[in-house]
C-alpha cells in the first residue's frame, strides 16, 4: 500500500504557503533505502486523531520523509538567529514541514520532520540526524509534556536504513516533531533584516491570526503581540528554572513565538543545585547556564522587539519608546510567575510577603550543601529528612521551622499541604545519565531501559519501589555530563 492512497488520518491546511515566498522553501522528497519506525507515540496519534494503527504499521516512509501523505506542504521554513549573541541566516537546514494538520476542534499543529536531508537552508551540513540525538529529543520533550511544561511533542523516531558521517558513523533517523507552530523569534529576525516592511507585517499578522487572535483588533497589535510572547516566555521559563531545566542552547532561533519549549540538543536537567551549571560543551562563557536562562530569555525578547520596530510605528522614536516600556515588564512578569512555582513547590498556597525570601534562603542553603535539586524538594514533599549534612544542618533547622510556622499560618491542612507538594514536585525526571544509559542501550539494540525510563516520565510524581533507583542522581564517579553539538 502506498501512502497516496491513504492519508493516515491528516487534514492539511497549509496556510504558511500563503506568506510571501521569501518565508519558505520547497523541499524534495527524502530518498532512504530502508526506512523502520524506532518509537511511536501511539498515545499523542490518537490525540492528533490519526491513524495510530495504520500509521504505526505503514508509516515509515512518510515519516521518513521518502513519501508525503496528500496535500502536504513539503516546505523548509527561512529564519535568522542569533546563536550565542552572533547573528546568522539559518533556516530549516534539516527538517521538512509536512504540513499543518487540522484537527476537529480546529487545533492546527505543524508536523515536521527533523533529518530528512539538505534542504536550500542547510549550507554546508548534511541535512541529516542521527538515531541517539532523535531519541533524546524524543523522550525529554515527551517528559517536559508530562511536567506540565509547555513544549512541542514527539510523535515518533524512524531510522533510514542509511548511515550518516559524524565523528564517528552512526545510524541517520527522523524525529517527526509536533508543534503548535514553528516560528520563532529569528523567523522574525529574518523578515526584518532580509526582507521589506510588507513582508515583515504580513509575517506579524500571519502569527497573530495563528496564535493570538483575540489581539488581530488591538489598537496596537504588534505592541499586544510584544507583549502575549513577554507573559508566555515569562511563564515557560519559570517553569523551566522550577523543574532545573537547562535548555543549553538558548539561541533566538530555538525561541518560539508560540511559548512552546523547542530544540533539544544539549539540555539536561540539573541533577546538585549549582546555578552556574552549564550543559554545552560549547557554552564556555556560560552564556546559557541555568542561572542566566532568565536574563537571556529578555535578551532574545529585545531582539524579538527590535524585529518589530518598522511597523509598530511609523516615527522610530516612538516605536523605541513603546517596545521598550513593554520590553521593561519581563523580569518581573517573570518573578512573578518563579515565585508562584516555587510557592508552589514548597506547599505555600497564599501569598505572603516574606514567601520570597523563605525560598530563596532554602535555595541558598541547598546550594552551600550542593544537594540534589529535584530530590530535596521532593523530600520536603514527602516530609522525609534522610540524615544528611545538608538536612542536619542549622542552617536547614532554622529555615525548616520558619517555613513549618508559616505553612501552619494557612488554613490547609498539613497533609493537604503535602499532597500538593506531591502533585508538583517530581519524584523522576531525565537525569542525563539515565537518558544516554537508555539511548546507548537503544542505540545498540536494547530497547528496555529507554522504555522503562520513558513510561516512569509520563507519570513523574510517582514511582513504584521496584524503579526507585531511577530517582537517584549520578554516583560521584560519573563525570558530570555535558553534551555536544552535532546533534
Ligand atoms: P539547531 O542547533 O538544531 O537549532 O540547528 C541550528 C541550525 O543549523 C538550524 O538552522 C538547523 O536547521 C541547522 N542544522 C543543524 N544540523 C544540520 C545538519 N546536519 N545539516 C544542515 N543543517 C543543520
Ligand atoms: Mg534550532
Amino acid at each position: 500500500m502506498t501512502q497516496q492512497s491513504q492519508n493516515f488520518g491528516f487534514h492539511f491546511e497549509n496556510s504558511y504557503r500563503t506568506l510571501p515566498e521569501t518565508f519558505y522553501a520547497q523541499v524534495p522528497l527524502n530518498h532512504v533505502s530502508d526506512p523502520s519506525i524506532i518509537i511511536f507515540n501511539r498515545t499523542l496519534a490518537n490525540e492528533l486523531q490519526l491513524h495510530a494503527d495504520k500509521l504505526s504499521k505503514y508509516g515509515a516512509a512518510m515519516l521518513a520523509g521518502d513519501e508525503m501523505p496528500q496535500d502536504a506542504a513539503q516546505i523548509a521554513q527561512a529564519y535568522a538567529g542569533h546563536q550565542f549573541g552572533h547573528f546568522n541566516m539559518l533556516g530549516d537546514g534539516r527538517a521538512l514541514l509536512v504540513g499543518e494538520h487540522v484537527m476537529t476542534d480546529g487545533k492546527r499543529v505543524d508536523i515536521q520532520l527533523k533529518g530528512t536531508g539538505r534542504t536550500p537552508f542547510s549550507r554546508g551540513g548534511d541535512g541529516r540526524a542521527a538515531l541517539g540525538p532523535m531519541l533524546r529529543e524524543f523522550i525529554i520533550s515527551e517528559a517536559m509534556f508530562s511536567l506540565g511544561i509547555p513544549t512541542t511533542r514527539s510523535l515518533a523516531v524512524v531510522s533510514t536504513g542509511e548511515p550518516i558521517y559524524r565523528e564517528k558513523v552512526l545510524e541517520g533517523a527522523v524525529l517527526t516533531r509536533i508543534a503548535s507552530s514553528h516560528i520563532r523569534v529569528g523567523t522574525f529576525q529574518y523578515a526584518a533584516n532580509f526582507c521589506d516592511k510588507e513582508e515583515l507585517k504580513a509575517l506579524a499578522d500571519y502569527t497573530m491570526k495563528r496564535h493570538f487572535p483575540e489581539i488581530l483588533h488591538a489598537e496596537q497589535p504588534y505592541i499586544a503581540m510584544l507583549e502575549k510572547v513577554i507573559e508566555q516566555q515569562a511563564a515557560l521559563i519559570a517553569k523551566w528554572q522550577s523543574v532545573g531545566f537547562i535548555h543549553g542552547v538558548m539561541n533566538t532561533d530555538n525561541m518560539t513565538i508560540s511559548g512552546e519549549t523547542i530544540d533539544y540538543g544539549p539540555c539536561a536537567f540539573m541533577d546538585t543545585f549549582k546555578p552556574k551549571t552549564v550543559f554545552s560543551s560549547i557554552d564556555t562563557q556560560g552564556r546559557y547556564a541555568y542561572g542566566n536562562q532568565p536574563a537571556i530569555a529578555g535578551w532574545n525578547l529585545s531582539r524579538f522587539a527590535e524585529s518589530l520596530l518598522p511597523i509598530i510605528d511609523e516615527d522610530v522614536d516612538q516605536a523605541i519608546a513603546l517596545a521598550q516600556a513593554t520590553l521593561e515588564q519581563f523580569p518581573s512578569l517573570y518573578e512573578t510567575y518563579y515565585f508562584s512555582e516555587m510557592r508552589n513547590k514548597l506547599g505555600l498556597l497564599t501569598t505572603e510577603e516574606m514567601d520570597e525570601e523563605c525560598i530563596l534562603q532554602l535555595l541558598q542553603i541547598m546550594e552551600q550543601f550542593e544537594v540534589d535539586y529535584t530530590n530535596t524538594f521532593r523530600a520536603l514533599a514527602d516530609n522525609v529528612r534522610s540524615k544528611t549534612p545538608f538536612f542536619e544542618s542549622e542552617a536547614f533547622k532554622v529555615w525548616e521551622k520558619k517555613w513549618l510556622l508559616r505553612i501552619e499560618q494557612q488554613e490547609t491542612s498539613l497533609e493537604e499541604v503535602m499532597h500538593v507538594m506531591q502533585s508538583v514536585n517530581p519524584v523522576v525526571i531525565p537525569r542525563n545519565h539515565l537518558v544516554e544509559e537508555a539511548i546507548n542501550a537503544f542505540v545498540e539494540g536494547d530497547s528496555t531501559p529507554y522504555l522503562t525510563l520513558l513510561h516512569l516520565l509520563t507519570n513523574p510524581y510517582q514511582i513504584d519501589e521496584e524503579h526507585e533507583h531511577f530517582t537517584q542522581p549520578p554516583n560521584d564517579d560519573i563525570p558530570p555530563f555535558v553534551s555536544y553539538c552535532g546533534t
